[in-house]
């Protein structure tokens, strides 16, 4: 990402800003004349002057009329070198690869990459492209020393002409002259410092024209995300830009009005909390008005509204992002990453979630990943994905719950494995505990330090609170490694108009007693995982730690004692979910696949009237499955009406999530009663939601729409409304009368096949 050099954060990484003056006229010149020193990876510029390798450079290049035509950063990956005695005298210049296009210019880019193709693809003796090409995983692009099916004449005039190409026709006053193109281009430096390339914001799914042919394994996360591949059969995490093993996901806005993303984007989390959108995956997919964004809003320094469709959007500063186009610059961010990286397109992936997000997060991520300009091969529920970084290739026979304990959230799964077959048994969970839930009890702990030492309350704003919240973070994880840390945080508020500073020593013992209760907490739902379905500690061969809150000592000695064995240390907590995603991606492409059974992780049912809930599909039903659910008319002449489709275990609508609104149209008009719909909902294996009915006098099928979106009015007030006044919540006032609900199933007790 860039540095933003009015910040200060690029560091040594400053980009270098350059001009480059081209000699060509217009944009069609450019696109037939230059496009052998263009690819999808880079550009070569011939200059005399080239930055040596290594120089991140932000970069224009203009037409001689002074009109951009590609404007982005890059790092100069190679140099060439001039040779006067080449026919005709090769010119110098530096070859750079794109890190960052804006829009247009990677739309131009792709265009012009997709004509050369097109007329290799037709036989045209094209050469290949000077830029950065397909190279070897973990290799440097290849250098581009003069391609060997150039024959020196072929270059003439200088560098720039195809063989086989159509001859341009010489457009007076916009051609250049022979000389013009001799003359290497103008390079300048741009005095005036380097104008960031602003992220543009991704507003619609970007088209996507060629699948890659790599497929990547990406970790979408809570605080950080991760991406993977596997070459040569081995899975390893792609590293970010600044070498780091993950990203954080996290977006800003900085002072000077540019979006950064990453660890960039980090480093004003202290100084700008309100202008820095982190956590945002726990308000995906989720309505303004849901149990779970009130709670968060009062968590988080950013401002979190709700659109016009009554979902939960962020804002930042001027900009107001809905949070798929947050999780998108995230998503963007990984896959530059990751093309940077293999040095080649990368369109396609597969995208972990949480084992309990609900059919509209799942769409909300694939919405996202679009805008983002990924496809999505598949969604895969993180706890499987660590379940493969486990046992992939291994051909085990074990039972193993899956620990996930990350930032914001925390997920257990059982999983039975049986050499390529992964199937989901149990799954249960807490969408509010974390590593952020460990901070804030230290945070409260050096709050109270604070009053005894000042003798208020705290007096701090903002940026002083999160530095409070940052130093309880790295105590935390500091403890994690040793017994004692001594906390310092000079000037931290004003009291009295003199600065205080704050100088605590935490013990790993303090630690353990202030978060003993959310570790015990953990281990309940791990109880409640294994009683669903009649298993007993002793059922489960092995313990999966994941999540990057389960490096504690205290969580791994609390699982030891629970489940009367050490867990696994197979699987690293930060990358296995990622390191799995990527082995299902390679699975996809190959011979080995896998077989991957999941449940249901939270019920689904619809709002009755009285504002109570008739599950429909239960939780921890094996999936894919289809129910069927039986209603009629309660109105003469009836020919639609509505559902309101909800998942959560609450038995009241109110205590529920709003899932969609089913409209079912162009019924038969008929006396009340007389006609009955029947209403099959099935859920495919990444717990996907589809509802379809059929008419069952005339056996046609009935148009069923399932919007999504609360709308303004939100379905959910809708439907508490309904349960205060008692007013029916189906419109049309329908009753059930076909079905009866599907009793839950109980769990089966089942052997140990370890
Ligand atoms: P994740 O969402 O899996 O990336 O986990 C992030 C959470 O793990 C954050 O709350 C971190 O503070 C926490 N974390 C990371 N490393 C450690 C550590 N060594 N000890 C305790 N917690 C950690």
């Amino acid at each position: 990402m860039s540095g933003d050099p009015g910040d200060g954060q690029g560091g040594d990484r400053r980009p270098v800003g350059l001009l480059v003056r081209l000699a060509y006229a217009t944009i069609d010149d450019f696109r037939l004349r230059f496009a052998p020193n263009l690819s999808r990876g880079g550009v070569f510029v011939q200059t005399r002057a080239p930055k040596p390798v290594g120089t991140a450079v932000a970069f224009e290049l203009r037409l001689s009329t002074g009109e951009k035509v590609i404007r982005g950063e890059g790092l100069v990956r190679w140099v060439e070198a001039e040779d006067p005695g080449a026919t005709p005298p090769r010119l110098p210049g530096m070859g750079i690869q794109f890190t960052k296009l804006d829009a247009a210019s990677r739309l131009l880019v792709e265009a012009i990459a997709t004509g050369r193709e097109a007329r290799e693809a037709g036989g045209a003796a094209t050469p290949p492209a000077r830029g950065m090409t397909t190279h070897p995983p973990g290799q440097r692009p290849p250098v581009a020393t003069p391609e060997p099916s150039l024959a020196p004449a072929d270059l003439a005039p200088p560098t720039l002409t195809r063989p086989g190409a159509t001859p341009v026709p010489a457009t007076a006053g916009t051609t250049p002259t022979q000389a013009e193109l001799d003359r290497p281009h103008r390079v300048e430096q741009l005095l005036a410092g380097v104008a960031p390339v602003p992220i543009p914001l991704p507003a619609v799914p970007e088209p996507i024209t060629r699948p890659s042919r790599a497929v990547i394994g990406i970790d979408l996360g809570t605080t950080n995300s991760c991406a993977a591949v596997v070459r040569d059969g081995r899975p390893y995490v792609i590293p970010s830009r600044e070498g780091h093993r993950t990203i954080p996901s996290i977006v800003a806005l900085t002072s000077r009005q540019t979006l950064v993303v990453g660890h960039l984007a980090h480093a004003q989390l202290l100084t700008n909390p309100a202008g820095t959108i982190h956590g945002a995956k726990r308000l995906l997919g989720r309505p303004f008005d849901s149990a779970v964004v009130e709670e968060l809003r009062g968590r988080y320094a950013y401002q979190v509204v709700a659109d016009a469709e009554g979902m939960a959007t962020v804002k930042l500063g001027p900009l107001t992002l809905t949070v798929e186009q947050v999780a998108a610059l995230i998503l963007r961010e990984v896959k530059e990453v990751a093309q940077n990286h293999l040095g080649e397109e990368v369109n396609r992936a597969v995208i972990t979630v949480p084992a309990y997000y609900n059919e509209r997060q799942r769409q909300a991520v694939r919405h996202a990943a679009g805008l983002a300009g990924l496809q999505v091969e598949r969604i895969l529920n993180e706890p499987t994905a660590a379940a493969l970084a486990y046992a992939y290739g291994r051909h085990l026979k074990q039972r193993v719950l899956v620990f996930d304990l990350g930032g914001g959230t925390f997920d257990a799964s059982v999983l039975e494995l049986q050499d390529t077959i992964y199937q989901v048994v149990s799954t249960g969970g807490d969408n509010f505990l974390g590593g952020v839930d460990f901070d804030a009890r230290i945070t409260d702990l050096l709050l109270r330090h604070y009053e005894k030492q000042v003798g208020t309350g705290f007096t701090g704003d903002r940026v002083a609170l999160s530095r409070l919240a940052d130093a309880a973070e790295r105590a935390k994880c500091a403890l994690s490694e040793r017994t004692v840390f001594p906390l310092q945080l000079p000037f931290l508020a004003l009291h009295e108009g003199k600065p205080v500073s704050l100088e605590v020593t935490v013990t790993r013992e303090e630690l353990e007693r202030l978060v003993g209760p959310l570790v015990d907490r953990s281990i309940d739902v791990c109880r409640d995982v294994l009683l669903a379905r009649g298993l007993a500690v002793a059922d489960i061969d092995e313990v999966i730690l994941v999540g990057g809150q389960s490096r504690m000592p205290l969580v791994h000695r609390k699982v030891a004692a629970f489940f009367g064995k050490a867990p696994s240390r197979a699987v690293h907590p930060d990358e296995a979910v990622a390191l799995g995603a990527a082995l299902l991606a390679h699975s996809l492409e190959s011979a080995e696949g896998v077989v991957l059974i999941d449940v249901l992780s939270t019920s689904i049912g619809i709002a009755l009237p009285g504002g109570q809930v008739k599950t429909i599909l239960h939780h921890n039903t094996e999936l894919p499955v289809r129910k069927q659910y039986g209603l009629s008319t309660t109105r003469d002449g009836q020919t639609e009406f509505e559902l309101v489709v909800l998942q959560g275990e609450s038995e009241l609508a109110a205590g529920c999530e709003y899932l969609g609104t089913v409209a079912l149209t162009g019924l038969p008009p008929g006396p009340r009663g007389m006609v009955k719909i029947v209403v099959a909902f099935e859920m495919g294996a990444e717990c996907l939601l589809t509802v379809s009915a059929r008419e069952m006098h005339t056996q046609r099928q009935v148009s069923v729409r399932m919007s999504t979106r609360p709308g303004p009015g939100g379905a959910q007030r809708q439907v508490a409304r309904g349960t205060r006044s008692g007013a029916p919540a189906i419109h049309g006032g329908l009753h059930a009368t076909v079905t009866p609900p599907a009793p839950r199933t109980p769990p089966p007790a089942r052997g140990h096949r370890g």
